[in-house]
């Protein structure tokens, strides 16, 4: 199931990114949810007080970026798909996307990936540094990739063994 049944546009997006200022700390969640249905458990999910309550079941979720800490708990309870965390201090040329990723196969640690954007077009080459698929994340597998820094607000898909066109 997805969240959004297009591609979220610019203005959207300008919605649910994270605040220069935050990024430059480290890790942090970005939320590409944007249509009101009756869904919380990436509420529940955050132990961190991050994600704020609902007052309504339909409400879009509401973060405060301050109380963040990057660890992606919430990102595999997401039905929609919809929650990425992206790393923007990772190195000095690159970033980290962590995503989730519910199809086979699955890439391993160290693979090269293509990297695709929210409309599935390859926008370049990234290597996995993490795959987390226990018990936890329940067949919701979230895979952190190195993607160059520019285009940590472009990656959100990656496509595993040979090219897309
Ligand atoms: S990444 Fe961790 S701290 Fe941030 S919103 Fe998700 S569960 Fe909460
Ligand atoms: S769990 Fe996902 S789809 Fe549901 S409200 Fe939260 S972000 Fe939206």
């Amino acid at each position: 199931m997805l969240c959004t049944k297009g591609i979220p546009t610019t203005e959207d997006l300008a919605t649910r990114i994270p605040p220069e200022e935050r990024r430059r700390k480290g890790p942090v969640v970005m939320i590409e949810c944007f249509q009101k249905i009756p869904c919380n458990p990436c509420y529940t999910a955050c132990k961190h007080g991050a994600i704020q309550k609902f007052e309504d079941i339909n409400d879009l979720p509401s973060v405060n970026f301050d109380n963040c800490n990057g660890c992606g708990l919430c990102i595999s309870k997401c039905p929609g798909l919809a929650i990425f965390v992206i790393d923007e201090t990772y190195s000095e040329t690159q970033a980290t996307v962590s995503l989730p990723f519910e199809f086979l196969p699955l890439p391993h640690e160290g693979e090269e990936v293509d990297l695709l954007d929210r409309s599935g077009k390859k926008v370049g080459k990234g290597k996995v540094l993490k795959v987390r698929n226990g018990k936890y994340e329940d067949r919701t597998p979230v895979i952190t990739v190195a993607v160059p820094k520019e285009l940590s607000m472009v990656v959100r898909n990656i496509k595993v063994g040979g090219d897309v066109r």
